[in-house]
């Protein structure tokens, strides 16, 4: 949400008081700066600890190199230069460069002349390739892992030494298209991984952002009042299964967010984001980087697999953490709470359908949906049932399609009845159509990979419960699954409520100025026709011409016009 709006003077209305939208900039501030702190491992009483050591003691000579590249990126720009580092400078640049779409030549001339216009003794590079050098040397921190150009799997542990796709053979590597020959050691698809788990620990060397991190435990609204997650029913619901968990205040909840989002201005959407999400600025972190032409779809479980790997670990053994505050070392253990995406996002995390007859997640295979013939979509009915039982809605058949809606919803299905349905789903990746003969091939190489397959137990018994009706709706078994606590959670799904609102806003703008998304239309009048409802509005013939009748939410020529003006349609 925009900082801005928080910082007005209404804001607590939504329950968080003036005085933290104030902190906000604060906050923000000694962001940075906390944050380059822990990562430079600056904490000496961290270092003089005895016994402590050992957790820091394999990654030793990675942080010297990493101290040092450091030091030298935070040398001012020119001796006397206070804006200014190298980093800094050349991330500016680099970003101007990007946002503006300079050519890799055009900036090059720039960074040629930009030293000698500096003062003497400057550090800034003079061309486009040292730049570029220097900020690779970074690395971010982030692994890189070959992945299968057609999503089918990623080249780790078993898969590591393999020159092509064990499921649809494709090569790994690159093809020199001129001389067809294997560029071997050049991959097709790269996925880059932030690991998570470096990346806690150090919030946790850093005293301030380490008072944040157990901000929860004591601030829980006595009002009823909901601030934070710590105030919904499934974070005390989790608590109370897990009482060991939720005792030990420093232990994180996390949420997962998903966005497709391009990083250098170019046209086509190429990467697709996915960064841990808590409220703040500072504790969003991108934790994947999938690559694109195209989003990963169903699939996306296959680049999540390092990441749920990770989670996993940090719920079954948790991890050995320094804690600066309290001058200790605990096993920091994390719980992913819920991920927050749009709705077709949620069908590939979800792994169910989210379009055609059974669409509707919350009715399941109970969907009431409705084929429009000239509209050609499915729409799905029968929500009013939703309303209470005397809501005057109910009673109002002319409104929407003519029937009168008795009864009340149906339950939504559990996270465990809906585990128990896929207990024994053979997921199947990748973007190749196959053929049944290959199909067969592939389930066995599913199976052999499972390395926590557990379908030998009583397969006959459980086969009796499953309701194929159900399962038809699903797409995969969802590798969240394979974390322990999954099927536990109340919402395991969140929608983005800013991707809603802002679809819903624009179908409504632009059926009110006829344009764009405007879902009135000829199609819409024959499909009401067929329907039998709303005769005022039916499509009406005068001789060769047809004449869609004005609805109520026609608008007059001329504040059409102005109304078109303003939103710049
Ligand atoms: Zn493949
Ligand atoms: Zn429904």
């Amino acid at each position: 949400m925009d900082d801005a709006y928080k910082k007005r003077c209404d804001w607590y209305h939504h329950g968080e008081s003036n005085s933290r939208a104030e902190s906000d900039t604060k906050v923000t501030q000694w962001n940075d700066e906390v944050l380059y702190q822990a990562a430079e491992f600056l904490d000496e009483e961290f270092a003089y600890k005895v016994g402590l050591s050992e957790i820091a003691e394999c990654d030793d000579k990675k942080e010297d190199e990493f101290l040092a590249k450091l030091a030298d990126a935070e040398t001012p720009l020119y001796p006397s230069c206070v804006n200014h580092s190298k980093l800094s400078a050349i991330v500016s640049l680099f970003r101007l460069n990007t946002k503006n779409g300079w050519s890799d030549k055009s900036f090059n001339d720039l960074l040629e002349i930009l030293p000698e216009m500096l003062p003497k003794d400057n550090v800034l590079h003079t061309s486009l390739y040292k730049v570029k050098k220097f900020l690779k040397s970074f690395d971010m921190g982030y692994q890189k892992i070959h992945a299968c150009v057609n999503d089918c799997c990623l080249f780790r542990k078993n898969y590591k030494k393999l020159d092509s796709c064990p499921k649809c053979n494709a090569s790994r590597w690159k093809t020199n298209l001129h001389i067809g020959e294997i560029k071997k050691g050049v991959p097709q698809k790269v996925l880059r991984y932030f690991p998570i788990i470096p990346r806690l620990k150090g919030m946790f060397r850093s005293k301030e952002m380490d008072k944040d991190l157990r901000w929860h435990f004591s601030n829980k609204s006595s009002d009823e009042k909901l601030c934070h997650p710590v105030d919904l029913v499934t974070w005390d619901q989790m608590n109370a299964k897990y009482p060991s968990f939720a005792g030990e205040e420093r232990n994180l909840r996390h949420g997962l967010s998903t966005d497709g989002f391009n990083p250098f201005n170019m046209k086509n959407t190429r990467y697709s984001c996915w960064p841990d999400l808590c409220m703040k600025k500072e504790n969003i972190m991108l934790t994947l980087l999938i690559p694109g032409p195209q989003q990963p779809g169903n699939n996306i479980d296959v680049y999540l697999e390092p990441l749920i790997e990770d989670l996993c670990h940090l719920w079954d053994n948790g991890e050995l953490t320094y804690d600066a505050y309290s001058k200790s070392t605990f096993d920091l253990k994390a719980m992913l709470l819920w991920t927050i995406s749009d709705f077709p996002a949620y069908g590939n995390l979800a792994g169910c359908k989210v379009k055609g007859k059974m669409g509707c997640p919350l009715c399941g295979k109970n969907t009431d949906s409705m084929w429009l013939k000239f509209s050609r979509k499915h729409v799905y009915m029968c929500h009013i049932k939703g309303l209470p039982p005397t809501h005057h809605f109910r009673m109002k058949k002319s409104w929407f399609d003519g029937k009168a809606e008795n009864g009340r919803k149906r339950r939504i299905l559990s996270g465990q009845e809906i585990y128990q349905n896929l207990k024994n789903f053979k997921n199947n990746f990748g973007t190749l159509k196959q053929s049944a003969s290959k199909r067969k091939r592939t389930v066995n190489i599913e199976a052999d990979s499972d390395s926590d397959d557990q379908s030998s137990e009583s397969e006959e018994d459980e086969q009796d419960q499953v309701d194929e009706e159900e399962l038809s709706r699903w797409k995969k078994k969802s590798i969240f699954f394979k974390l322990p606590y999954w099927q536990e959670l109340l919402v395991r799904h969140n929608l983005d409520v800013m991707h809603v609102e802002r679809n819903v806003a624009a179908s409504i703008i632009s059926t009110l100025l006829h344009c764009w998304k405007s879902k009135d239309g000829l199609n819409a009048r024959k499909d009401l026709e067929v329907l039998g409802i709303r005769k005022d509005l039916h499509p009406k013939t005068k001789g060769k011409r047809t004449y869609l009748p004005a609805a109520l939410w026609s608008l007059s020529k001329e504040i059409e016009c102005t109304a078109r003006w303003s939103t710049k349609f």
